[in-house]
């Protein structure tokens, strides 16, 4: 069973759609409400990661680019401008709830590699410590794809493992994982429980002909495995209604749950 009583740490992961509107411009009452949400958490005395994406998107949109651009630069200097932008903000909000956060930009050596995966655990433990909020980005501009996750549901998932937490929550645009193509299927059901990723889960997350893949659900299953690996709980849900985190530690969770029996 999922008992929330033994939680705590937890990371957050909240997804472009969630922190930005269709203009690429930031969407500040969620960016507001995640300060707000997080802050009041980390006051109940849990220890509290924040994942952000964004980076990308807020800086295309701020040096005025209305396509995505295709060369690695021009990605890497939209980053460069949107993270600036993204801890501005947060820092800004979360400076509201007297909350204190610290930026961790990572890529896949300083996971894998271990001495640099001891240095950032230890940056990390620093800042619980200290009583901050690390905010976990990847390290989009000075990486190259071979050390690039190059999706954030995977380096959350990384980052849960990486400090021990005892639940991961994935906030997206959809509601959770859907029994079939919820586009296509008016009686699409959200599967409220996961205990297993296997070749039906795989399929469903985006097999061939399914339009499920395109809410990014294959890389959040790849998250799942991760954190079966790891023995940790994920949840997915609903990232327009942040205050859902509430229920999720109170044990009342809207979206699916990833655990073993
Ligand atoms: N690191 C990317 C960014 O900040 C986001 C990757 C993702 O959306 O999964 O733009």
């Amino acid at each position: 069973m999922f008992s929330p009583e033994g939680i705590k740490r937890v990371v957050i992961k909240v997804g472009t759609s969630t922190l930005t509107h269709s203009t690429g411009r930031l969407d500040l009452r969620h960016l507001e409400t995640l300060a707000r949400v997080l802050s009041d958490i980390k006051n109940m005395g849990l220890d509290v990661v924040l994942v952000t994406s964004g980076a990308i998107g807020v800086g295309m949109s701020k040096l005025g680019m209305t396509v995505r651009p295709k060369e690695l630069r021009y990605k890497q200097a939209a980053a460069s401008v949107g993270q600036c932008e993204l801890m501005h903000i947060y820092d800004k909000f979360f400076l509201d709830y007297s909350q204190v956060v610290g930026q961790i930009l990572i890529t896949k050596s300083d996971i894998i590699e271990e001495t640099r995966r001891e240095k950032v655990e230890s940056t990390f433990e620093a800042l619980f410590e200290l009583g901050a909020i690390p905010v976990v980005n990847e390290n989009d501009t000075t990486g190259v794809d071979e050390i690039l996750f190059g999706d954030n549901d995977t380096l959350s998932a990384e980052v849960a493992a990486l400090v021990n937490a005892d639940l991961l929550i994935i906030f997206s645009d959809i509601d959770g994982l859907y029994d079939c193509d919820p586009h296509a299927n008016e009686n699409a059901r959200i599967i409220p429980r996961v205990t297993e990723i296997n070749a039906d889960i795989r399929s469903l997350a985006g097999g061939a002909g399914t339009k499920l893949g395109t809410g990014g659900m294959v890389t959040k299953i790849h998250a799942a495995e991760v954190c079966f690996e790891s023995g940790i709980p994920m949840v997915i849900t609903n990232g327009s209604r942040i205050e859902n985190a509430y229920d999720i530690l109170a044990g009342h969770i809207s979206g699916t749950l990833f655990m073993k029996d």
